[in-house]
């Protein structure tokens, strides 16, 4: 069942391009997938062929977007394995579905409550909490992570009282790659009684979660990095804390009825999506999940261990090279730094011979405190990238190190 990744990558138009006069490599996954020519095709073929607002219009061209964009939503649901489709609210991505939970949760909170989030988390985790202990006066803890990147579960279950209202974790760190333990982390929370709000931005390219089997609350992911397109995302929130929350934002689309006496609203899922959504980007949400599951996330996953097994073993050939994040459960993102050498350096090396990473604090400052380092190097890998590919990067690296000490 090995992939045929020659065939794949045809399906990715700007596989083709050079840059700096050099093929380009593309190991920046991590912060924005490519997109194939399917996705592509399918914005095209909406403001082509069907463009309209939804919803609303009688008209043909206005019923035909709202079927599309309602099918999408039904594929998000069947690809997560969720419940009911109004639990699936149409974001513009991860942040924007977390600011939404955590909005809602500013009228439950209050002092004496905590919530807790892993030492590992993307800033889209971490700032709307903190913004949200300001107005609440509830308290934010940190789950405190191990020197090779993975959470302290132990010092989770001390950090979990009565006290615990919600914890949020990322399903995959951006940074390092690591997979955390959600099914264990929702497990002991629900016996608490706290709501948990797993972050799935790093995730869903790779994996396929059964939102149902793992009981979370609240779920969060974007489509653009899982080969859909930027500006749109999703939220999955059990109903019955859905109906819980207040509407994030007003306007339009998200009323049952308004007069200036009183507005009600509207059911789930519209509850949460006021004003003209990103219809194109929605349909090709779907059009990208559907992209996905004809390549098969076994597959997906068989190629990339592969990429991250071949690749880690090259590059720790490379004296002076470190690499952070080095759990046993991994996901194919590697960040490291070479010796006495500035990681903004190497990358922009890297970049003249056409290969493009990631330097950084990759939006998780945290963790680059944690290990006392400006940044990292981060490599990402995708289903279309190629073994051939890791040897360019390895040797980039080397003429770097090269060049630089
Ligand atoms: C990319 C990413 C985010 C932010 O996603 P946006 O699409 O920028 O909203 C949050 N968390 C993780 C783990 C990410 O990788």
């Amino acid at each position: 069942m090995a992939l045929n990744v020659t065939q794949i990558r045809e399906d990715f138009p700007i596989l083709k391009r050079e840059v700096n006069g050099k093929p380009l490599v593309y190991l920046d996954n991590a912060a924005t997938s490519q997109k194939p020519k399917q996705v592509i095709d399918s914005i095209s073929h909406y403001y082509t062929h069907y463009n309209a607002n939804i919803h609303r219009g009688v008209h043909t061209l206005s019923q035909e977007a709202t079927d599309a964009y309602e099918q999408a939503r039904k594929k998000i649901q069947k690809h997560f394995n969720i419940a009911h489709n109004h639990e699936v609210i149409f974001t513009s991505g991860t942040t924007d579905g977390i600011n939404l939970v955590a909005n809602g949760f500013s009228s439950f909170l209050k002092t004496g409550n905590e919530v807790l989030v892993s030492a590992m988390e993307h800033h889209s985790n971490i700032v709307p909490w903190q913004m949200l202990c300001e107005k609440t006066g509830a308290q934010l803890k940190v789950i405190p992570m191990s020197e090779e990147g993975t959470l302290i579960l132990d010092e989770y279950d001390t950090l979990l009282t009565e006290k615990t209202k919600l914890v949020f974790v990322n399903h995959i760190s951006n940074a390092l790659g690591t997979i955390n333990p959600i099914e264990e982390i929702i497990e002991k929370a629900h016996t608490y009684g706290a709501a948990v709000l797993v972050d799935g931005a790093q995730s869903c390219s790779h994996i396929k979660p059964d939102l149902q089997a793992l009981d979370v609350d609240f779920y969060v992911t974007s489509a653009h990095k899982m080969c859909g397109p930027t500006g749109v995302g999703m939220l999955y929130g059990k109903e019955e804390w859905l109906h819980k929350l207040p509407p994030y934002q007003g306007g339009g689309e998200m009323i049952a009825e308004v007069t200036f006496e009183k507005t009600t609203y509207a059911d789930l899922p519209h509850k949460f999506e006021a004003g003209t959504p990103n219809i194109a980007g929605g349909i090709a949400f779907g059009t990208a999940i559907d992209y996905l599951n004809e390549i098969g996330f076994d597959a997906i996953a068989q190629h990339e261990s592969q990429l991250l097994e071949y690749a880690t073993a090259e590059l720790l050939k490379i004296r002076g090279l470190r690499i952070y994040g080095t759990g046993k459960d991994k996901t194919s993102v590697i960040s490291f730094n070479l010796e006495g050498i500035h990681p903004y350096d190497v990358g922009t090396i890297l970049d003249k011979l056409g290969i493009a990473v990631r330097t950084g604090h990759h939006c998780a400052q945290p963790i680059m405190d944690f290990y006392k380092i400006p940044g990292t190097v981060r490599a990402s890998f995708a289903f279309y990238n190629t073994m051939e590919e890791v040897d360019k990067l390895v040797d980039a690296v080397r003429q770097a190190q090269n060049m630089l000490s």
